[in-house]
């Protein structure tokens, strides 16, 4: 999985670490939010739904995960 902060909404405001339960291991607020400790991170979203921004997007990478098998085999 992976979050994504889009830069052009984020304020800085420090809300996603705040209500986030991980949120001192999870995230770095300087000017800009960014998740950058991933293997805490259970998916409950409320980063995502509390940004006033609605700046940060959860992906959740089925797809890659396939993808990364069809590699294996190719090999
Ligand atoms: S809650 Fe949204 S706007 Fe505020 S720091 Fe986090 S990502 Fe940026
Ligand atoms: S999805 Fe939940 S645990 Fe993961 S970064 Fe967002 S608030 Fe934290």
């Amino acid at each position: 999985m992976r979050i994504i902060v889009d830069e052009k909404k984020c304020t800085g405001c420090g809300i996603c670490k705040e209500e986030c339960p991980k949120g001192a291991k999870i995230w770095d607020v300087n000017k800009k939010a960014m998740a950058t400790n991933l293997r805490y991170c259970h998916l409950c979203t409320f980063c995502a739904s509390k940004c006033p921004e609605e700046a940060i997007l959860i992906v959740r990478d089925a797809e890659d995960e396939t993808k990364k098998q069809d590699t294996e085999e190719d090999i």
